[in-house]
């Protein structure tokens, strides 16, 4: 099968098909990767089908099969991200994309240093290259801003993550329902405000921490989503093995 995988607006695929290049595909196809005409690539409809297909010239691809056996793993992870400075957002959806997260929901709270953001964008076409380039089918969903009361309303089935919490992750992880989607918090530089926290108790969220030390936010995102995502995978095993880290039955 064809390592170069493009993913493109899935209502446009069909087979049989020659589709026009967008601007931005044809530098992806032919400056970055440096692909020839003739050549096969793959293409995923960014919803979970994936197709075969060939560049006919610089300008087209033809869809050629759709490749049934291709089937992504869901990892039903959501993760909640108050705004940050700088390019660390950028850094988050792209590493977030990779370790599989289903969507991603910014979110502002009290000390957030932004309260806006233009980059919503941006940040889809970062999920959507980071996409391609980890041969994810799916591309995860940036929503759209909400501030922090907003989040709370919209989820259940969720971990804030804390600095000063002292009950661990893998204490709450196991009361969470793996057969809906786990809503991942993590907060902007300055944390949670200990309001912001017990109005997240009282939605029955669960308070959780990632360990002694104080992580930067963006080291504490892929943390988060790291640690649950390994928890997920290997529930069954680890249930099955009724494991024991120092005294802790879980
Ligand atoms: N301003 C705080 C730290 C905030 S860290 C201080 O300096 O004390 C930014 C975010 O990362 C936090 O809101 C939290 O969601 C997450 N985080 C960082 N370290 C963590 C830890 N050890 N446990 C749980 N969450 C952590």
């Amino acid at each position: 099968m064809s390592e170069i995988r493009l993913i493109i607006n899935y209502a446009e695929v069909s087979s049989g098909k020659i589709i026009e290049l967008s601007k931005g595909d044809k530098r992806y196809l032919f400056n970055v990767l440096r692909c020839a005409e003739g050549e096969n690539i793959l293409i995923l409809d960014g919803m979970g089908r994936s197709f075969s297909a060939k560049i006919v010239d610089k300008n087209h691809i033809e869809i050629l099969e759709e490749n049934e056996q291709l089937k992504e793993d869901k990892l039903n992870l959501i993760l909640c991200q108050a705004l940050l400075k700088g390019e660390k957002m950028d850094f988050i959806i792209q590493k977030a994309t990779e370790l599989g997260v289903l969507k991603i929901i910014p979110f502002i709270s009290e000390r957030c240093v932004i309260k806006k953001t233009n980059k919503i964008e941006r940040w889809r076409r970062i999920a959507k290259e980071a996409s391609e380039q980890s041969g994810r089918l799916t591309i995860p969903d940036i929503d759209s801003i909400k501030n922090f009361d907003e989040l709370l309303a919209s989820i259940n089935n969720g971990i804030l993550f804390w600095e000063k919490a002292k009950i661990s992750l893998v204490d709450v992880f196991f009361e969470l329902s793996l057969s809906e989607p786990i809503f991942l918090i993590v907060g902007p530089e300055g944390g949670f405000s200990s309001d912001e926290v017990s109005r997240a108790l009282k939605k029955e969220i669960k308070i959780a921490s990632l360990g002694n030390r104080i992580l930067r936010a963006d080291t504490a995102a892929i943390v988060s989503l790291s640690l649950v995502s390994f928890l997920c995978e290997n529930y069954v095993i680890i249930k099955k093995n009724e494991y024991n880290i120092e005294g802790k039955s879980f």
